[in-house]
C-alpha cells in the first residue's frame, strides 16, 4: 500500500488484504496479479506469496497513521468481498474506516453478490463510497445489488470497458468512472460506448469521470474525451 497513488482519482491506497482470483472478463489482464507475481519468491518482499490471498491485520493501522485527510482506495491489489476474507476481518476493516471518518475511503468490488449479503452487518458511514465494477452489459446485475445496501455514495468503475452498455439503471447512483483497458494486452476499446455512457451519466444527472483512453501506452493515449477532461466527483 502507498500514501501516494497515480490513479487519477483517488489520493492513496491502503491495501489490508492482498491478492485475489479471477471472477470475470475485466479481470483477464489484472494489473494487480501481474505486478504481485512479479515479486513470488523474493524472500521478505511483501508480494513474496504473489498474488495468494492473504491478510495484513498489521496495516489496519495506518489510515489512522495519515493525519491530513484523503481519499483512500481500499484494497487496489485485492477484492475485499473475496470470498475467502472472513467476515471477521470485513467488519475489521469497516471499524477502521468508521472510526478514521477524517478520510474518504473507496471500496471497489466484483463480489457484489457478497456485498448485498453483508449489507445489514456493515455500519456505513457517510466516509465510505462503495462501487462494483462492471465491465460490459453481462455484469450489470453487480450495479443492483449496489443499489440495494445502504452505502450512502455509490459508484461504478465501468473499467475496462469491454462492450457497449446501453441501457445502465443509473437510479441512486452517484458517481460512474469509464476507462478503457492499459498494458501489452490491452482489449480495445470504442469511443461511442464511452460517450454513450457519458451522455446516460448527463441525462441521469450522475457525476461522470473520464479515467483513461489505456492501450499500451496509457500516458500517450491521455484522457481526453471530445476534446476535455471529465473530472466531476460525488
Ligand atoms: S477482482 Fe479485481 S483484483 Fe481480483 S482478479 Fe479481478 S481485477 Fe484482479
Amino acid at each position: 500500500m502507498s500514501s501516494n497513488s497515480e490513479i487519477e482519482w483517488t489520493d492513496a491506497t491502503w491495501n489490508p488484504i492482498t491478492g485475489c482470483t479471477k471472477i470475470s472478463p475485466g479481470c483477464a489482464n489484472c494489473y494487480a496479479e501481474t505486478f504481485a507475481e512479479r515479486f513470488r519468491g523474493v524472500p521478505n518482499h511483501p508480494y513474496q506469496q504473489g498474488f495468494d490471498l492473504k491478510l495484513w491485520p498489521d496495516r489496519l493501522i495506518l489510515p489512522s497513521q495519515w493525519k491530513k485527510p484523503k481519499r483512500i482506495f481500499v484494497n487496489s491489489m485485492s477484492d475485499l468481498f473475496h470470498k475467502d476474507v472472513a467476515e471477521e476481518y470485513i467488519l475489521k476493516v469497516f471499524s477502521v474506516m468508521n472510526e478514521v471518518d477524517r478520510h474518504q475511503f473507496q471500496i471497489l468490488t466484483k463480489r457484489a453478490d457478497r456485498l448485498f449479503a453483508l449489507n445489514s452487518k456493515l455500519n456505513w458511514t457517510k466516509n465510505i463510497w462503495m462501487g462494483v465494477s462492471v465491465e460490459n452489459a453481462d455484469y450489470t446485475s453487480r450495479i443492483d445489488f449496489l443499489r440495494q445496501t445502504n452505502a450512502q455514495v455509490k459508484f461504478l468503475s465501468v473499467e475496462p470497458l469491454l462492450g457497449a452498455i446501453p441501457n445502465l439503471n443509473l437510479k441512486n447512483i452517484d458517481w460512474v468512472i469509464v476507462g478503457g483497458e492499459s498494458g501489452h494486452h490491452a482489449r480495445p476499446v470504442s469511443e461511442e460506448w464511452i460517450i454513450d455512457i457519458k451522455d446516460q451519466c448527463q441525462a441521469a444527472n450522475v457525476r461522470f469521470f473520464f479515467k483513461q483512453w489505456g492501450g499500451r501506452n496509457r500516458k500517450k493515449a491521455g484522457r481526453l474525451l471530445e476534446g476535455r477532461t471529465w473530472d466531476e466527483m460525488p
